[in-house]
């Protein structure tokens, strides 16, 4: 065997509190890289405000968090985005007025857009331009949308909307891709299609997944961090989780875990 891989992220001791509410209270853990790490929880568990607190969307209480061994508790998300973070959210963030193409199109040029402000000249932001648009035309069919490029994002059914998110998220090359439900209101076949995209990822891609699908969270992931109430309940393999008697009581064992 090779030495275990390092770790990508490292969350120690991170809380948000709202007021005195502790919405994620005092969590650790860590996140290998080439990981598909799933965190599952029942609802309010704090799994979105934890992946806002990574993406850099929310302000950590207390704690740190370190990509690769670098503090990026304090970053803004356009920095953690430069630094290869990606996320996509329960609540979609496309823009819907622009097309499929555009979409995918705008978050790469967004990657691409440190080299154009330190002064790059018209010609290099062509080529930029050019090679960002071909590979938002590979993302696209690698996520199953080769014949939507010229739709108006709002036209794409649900399911090609998450489809869409996730090139999107994908078009700035993270290291890490946090991804939020990506399943929810999707259908069966959707979801299939779309766990099979994410098992097709490459291993330089780390993914950290929230999902309420249980069947998806198992068959994709390697590691399965349990949250209830805002705590890290457990950490561990799928199998080490599903046996867990503290997990059983307070989620898997409940036959309520949607909505
Ligand atoms: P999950 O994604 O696991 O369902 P969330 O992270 O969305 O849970 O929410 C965790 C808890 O924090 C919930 O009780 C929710 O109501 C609360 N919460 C989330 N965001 C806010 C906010 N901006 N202000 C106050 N409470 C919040
Ligand atoms: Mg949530």
């Amino acid at each position: 065997m090779s030495d275990p891989a390092p770790d990508l992220l490292e969350l120690r001791g991170v809380s948000k509190h709202f007021g005195s509410f502790r919405a994620v209270d005092d969590v650790g853990f860590t996140v290998r890289a080439g990981a598909r790490h799933a965190v599952i929880g029942p609802n309010g568990a704090g799994k979105s405000t934890l992946f806002g607190l990574v993406s850099g969307t929310l302000a950590a209480t207390t704690g740190s968090l370190l990509l690769d061994g670098r503090d990026v508790t304090r970053l803004p998300v356009h920095r953690r985005v430069g630094l290869g973070i990606a996320a996509t959210f329960q609540h979609s963030s496309l823009f819907l007025p622009e097309t499929v193409l555009e979409n995918v199109l705008l978050a790469a040029l967004r990657r691409a857009g440190a080299g154009a402000r330190t002064g790059l000249g018209g010609r290099r932001r062509a080529g930029t331009r050019a090679a960002a648009t071909a590979r938002a035309r590979t993302l696209l069919e690698r996520v199953g949308l080769p014949t939507r490029h010229d739709v108006p994002a709002a036209e794409l059914s649900h399911g090609e909307r998450r489809q869409l998110e996730v090139a999107v998220a994908l078009a700035t090359e993270p290291r890490l891709l946090l991804l939020d439900e990506p399943a929810a209101g999707m259908s069966p076949a959707e979801t299939e299609r779309l766990t099979r995209l994410i098992a097709a990822l490459p291993d330089d891609v780390t993914v950290l997944l929230v999902e309420h699908d249980l069947d998806m969270v198992f068959e994709l992931a390697d590691t399965v961090t349990v949250m209830h109430l805002g705590n890290h309940l457990t950490t561990g393999t799928p199998d080490e989780v599903r046996a867990s008697a503290e997990v059983q009581s307070a989620y898997l064992g409940t036959t309520e875990v949607t909505s």
